[in-house]
C-alpha cells in the first residue's frame, strides 16, 4: 500500500519563535510517521524551517512558486530558488491564489511545469466553490482545473501531487464529508488513469477543514491518500493527531 501525504500550510501565520516551538514539538512527537509528512511554510522562514526539520521525516514544503524562471519579476521566488533550501514540494494553484492573486489554470499549470523542472513536486490544488457545488458543476470545474496540468511537456503526469479542496470547506470549519470528497477524488482519479498508467501513484489530498476529529473517516476512503491540512496544522497536538490517523 502507498504511504499516504499529509502537508501542513501554514498559510502567512508563523513567526521565528512560533515556528521553532510548533517544528521541536512535531519532531519529538513524530517518531517513525507511517506516512509522509511536509509543512509548507512562508517563504522567508524556509531556511528555518529546512534547518529545524533536517534529520526528521518533516519535509519541507512551499506556497507558491513563481512561473518564471528568473529576471525581472519582484517578489516573485523561483523553483530553482526553492530548490535550493531543500523544498520537496511546491503548493501550486491553492484557492487563495486562484481568488486574491487571480490565477488562471494556465498560471498554474506553468507554476507546475516550472516546479517540476526544478525537481520539485508541485501539490496541484483544484476545488469548486460553494456556489459552483450547488449549480451541480463540481465535476466540470475539478475536471477542467486537472486537465491543465495533465499534459505538462516533458514531464510525467506520476510526478505531481493533486490537492481537492472545496473552496467552501477551506478555513470555514465545514468539511466535505468522507462520501463527498471520495467522491470527487474517484472523478479525479479517473482522469488521471485515462491520462497516465501510473495513476495510481500520484497522491491525491483532501484539504478544507480537516482536523483531528474527522481525518480518520476522511483517509480511510479509497481515492483519500493524504490530507492538505491548514489551520489544524498551525497545532502540534491537532497535526500529530491527524498524521497517527494517516497510519
Ligand atoms: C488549506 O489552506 O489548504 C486548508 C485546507 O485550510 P483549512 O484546513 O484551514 O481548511
Amino acid at each position: 500500500m502507498k504511504k499516504k501525504l499529509i502537508a501542513g500550510n501554514w498559510k502567512m501565520n508563523g513567526g521565528l519563535a512560533a515556528n521553532e516551538a510548533l517544528l521541536t514539538a512535531l519532531r519529538d512527537g513524530l517518531g517513525q510517521p507511517a506516512c509522509d509528512v511536509a509543512v509548507a511554510v512562508p517563504a522567508p522562514y524556509l531556511a528555518q524551517v529546512q534547518a529545524l526539520a533536517a534529520g526528521t521525516s518533516i519535509a519541507v514544503a512551499a506556497q507558491d512558486v513563481s512561473q518564471h524562471e528568473s529576471g525581472a519579476f519582484t517578489g516573485e521566488v523561483s523553483a530553482t530558488m526553492l530548490r535550493e533550501f531543500g523544498v520537496r514540494y511546491a503548493l501550486v494553484g491553492h484557492s487563495e491564489r486562484r481568488q486574491y492573486h487571480g490565477e488562471t489554470d494556465d498560471v498554474v499549470a506553468a507554476k507546475a511545469q516550472r516546479a517540476l523542472a526544478a525537481g520539485v513536486a508541485p501539490i496541484v490544488c483544484v476545488g469548486e466553490t460553494l456556489a459552483e457545488r450547488e449549480a451541480g458543476e463540481t465535476e466540470t470545474v475539478v475536471k477542467r482545473q486537472l486537465a491543465a496540468v495533465i499534459h505538462l511537456n516533458g514531464h510525467c503526469i506520476s510526478e505531481i501531487v493533486v490537492a481537492y479542496e472545496p473552496v467552501w470547506a477551506i478555513g470555514t470549519g465545514r468539511t466535505a464529508t468522507p462520501e463527498q470528497a471520495q467522491l470527487v477524488h474517484a472523478v479525479l482519479r479517473a482522469q488521471l488513469a485515462a491520462a497516465s498508467e501510473k495513476a495510481d501513484r500520484i497522491p491525491l489530498l483532501y484539504g478544507g477543514s480537516m482536523n483531528a476529529a474527522n481525518a480518520a473517516q476522511l483517509l480511510a476512503q479509497p481515492d483519500i491518500d493524504g490530507g492538505l491540512v491548514g489551520g489544524a496544522s498551525l497545532k502540534a497536538a491537532d497535526f500529530l493527531q491527524i498524521i497517527a490517523a494517516a497510519a
